[in-house]
């Protein structure tokens, strides 16, 4: 085999596919590489599940087809699956107790169209307990290499964390433990780990991905996407995992699956790019809208132009997603009851006994209140004051955007207040929902949203721009963050020691 330029961790997913074609390189040398790397840095907590000979029996499978002239697209290209999304060959917990050991007897949808494209799996990553948090750190299984839950750790500063839920896939890409990695996003866990850890992340149009195999947190927001260093890695990952899954998932949209890399490449002449007042008010931290400023700046050099416009309902986004999240939460965790999936007290005095200790057992502390918080507004008498006036609500958010869209193309903010906090920092749950302020409306509107890196905070830790685009137009984002880093590198920072 002829050399590959660079260590394979160097390199993203469309270079790597590249060498593999080329026979620089062979799938189950990549598996071996990331494998290793995992391990030497599981510190870091990223990682739920690795299994090296499930991974090498992938990888040889496409050593062979790409030997036999068969390769699929992304043949022999490792990635790793946050832990909500359930696989045959690893264990699938939603980094819960309740599932500890669980192991589905099918893959889901996402799952398999990426094994379909020729995706070697590395193993299932961290992440906040049942996709509820913005942190990582409620999880409730040991990661590898530890006998207890941890917290992932940011790789540009250990002590702070990766955001959440999907942490644990932003820290293994940022750390260069995986090339790329799924995620899911239901009020911003794609966007806004992606931001704290200097990567870039796509949560695409709700509908756009199947659903099926994806463990339920809110199935009206909930939405797979993928998560790499560069626009053009995202887009690989996404077209492979998108399209229509009607048979399985009703909310799955019938539309063909679109290859997002041919949008690559389009100029972003005469692009408007909304710019909302609202998400630069006073909560703004400093360092964050000063990079956010210099990052429209680089825009309209590239051609695009800033359009001042308004959602002026972005301050209900929070009291409508805690509302109608935890009452979808409440009815999707009833099915752990015990009986059908995972743990069960192992002392009880009859059958209510029984569900009543294994899911206080089994539920971390968070999940047990959004249970709490979502029976409550689904309850006789609070049903209309709540659950129903937040359906309303969300509606008109929806609206806001689409009086924006006849504006702008796309939508430009931050993707949240601050730069990672520290790990622990975080105690007070209310003030950790109103962090999540800037993703949360085009996750209820059921939009496209993006972030990628645009420079650097305090203490030199990454800050994410959020782009936001109207239904279907993943294509569009993309193709202006491939733009922007054609002529930036802030995407190929890499945190030090990795
Ligand atoms: N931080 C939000 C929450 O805690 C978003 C989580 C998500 O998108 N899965 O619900």
């Amino acid at each position: 085999m002829s050399a590959m330029t660079g260590e394979p961790h160097t390199l993203g997913v469309a270079a790597l596919a590249r060498a593999l074609r080329a026979k620089q390189v062979s799938s189950v040398e990549l598996a071996r590489h990331f494998l290793a790397r995992a391990r030497a840095h599981q510190q870091l907590g990223a990682y739920l599940a690795l299994d090296d000979e499930a991974t090498l029996a992938q990888a040889r499978a496409q050593d062979a087809a790409i030997a036999a002239g068969q390769a699929a697209p992304l043949a022999g290209v490792p990635i790793a699956h946050k832990d909500v999304f359930v696989t045959r060959d690893f264990p699938t917990t939603a980094a819960s107790k309740m599932l500890a050991g669980y192991r589905s007897p099918f893959d889901a949808t996402i799952v398999e169209r990426l094994a379909q494209a020729g995706c070697v799996t590395l193993g299932k990553l961290n992440c906040d307990e049942f996709a509820m948090g913005g942190s990582s750190e409620n999880s409730g299984v040991a990661p590898v290499g530890f006998d207890a839950p941890q917290p992932v750790r940011n790789p540009w500063d250990t002590a702070r964390v990766p955001g959440g839920s999907s942490g644990g896939s932003a820290a293994a890409v940022a750390a260069r433990l995986a090339p790329a990695a799924t995620g899911s996003d239901t009020g911003g866990s794609i966007r806004q780990p992606a931001g704290f850890c200097g990567i870039t992340g796509i949560k695409p149009t709700y509908g756009r991905a199947s659903r099926y195999g994806m463990i339920a947190y809110a199935s009206s927001l909930d939405q797979a996407g993928s998560m790499g260093r560069s626009a053009e890695d995202c887009a690989l990952i996404l077209s492979a995992m998108c399209g229509p899954d009607v048979a399985h998932d009703a909310t799955s949209v019938d539309r063909p699956a679109e290859d997002y890399t041919q949008a690559l490449g389009q100029p972003i002449d005469g692009l408007r790019i909304g710019v909302p007042e609202e998400f630069f008010g006073d909560g703004l931290a400093p360092d964050v809208r000063a990079a956010i400023d210099a990052a429209l700046a680089e825009y309209e050099k590239l051609g695009a132009r800033r359009v001042a416009i308004s959602l002026p309902r972005t301050h209900l986004a929070v009291p409508v997603y805690y509302i109608l999240s935890p009452a979808e939460a409440s009815s999707n965790l009833s099915r752990f009851d015990g009986v059908r999936y995972g743990h069960r007290a192992a002392r009880y005095t009859d059958l209510l006994d029984m569900y009543q200790k294994s899911r206080a057992e089994g539920f971390g502390e968070e999940v047990q209140r959004r249970i709490m918080i979502g029976t409550y507004v689904l309850s006789e008498g609070y049903y209309d004051a709540y659950y129903l006036q937040a359906q309303k609500v969300r509606r008109l958010i929806a609206q806001d955007f689409q009086q924006a869209f006849t504006q702008c193309d796309v939508i430009a903010g931050p993707v949240a207040p601050t730069v990672a906090p520290a790990i622990g920092a975080q105690t007070d749950p209310v003030t950790n929902y109103l962090a999540d302020v800037y993703t949360l409306p085009a996750s209820l509107a059921g939009l496209p949203g993006l972030s990628h890196p645009v420079g650097s905070g305090a203490q030199d830790l990454p800050v994410g721009l959020q782009l936001i685009a109207n239904h279907f137009q993943e294509g569009r984002l993309l193709a202006a963050v491939h733009c922007f880093q054609q002529a930036t590198d802030f995407h190929l920072r890499t945190p030090a020691g990795y």
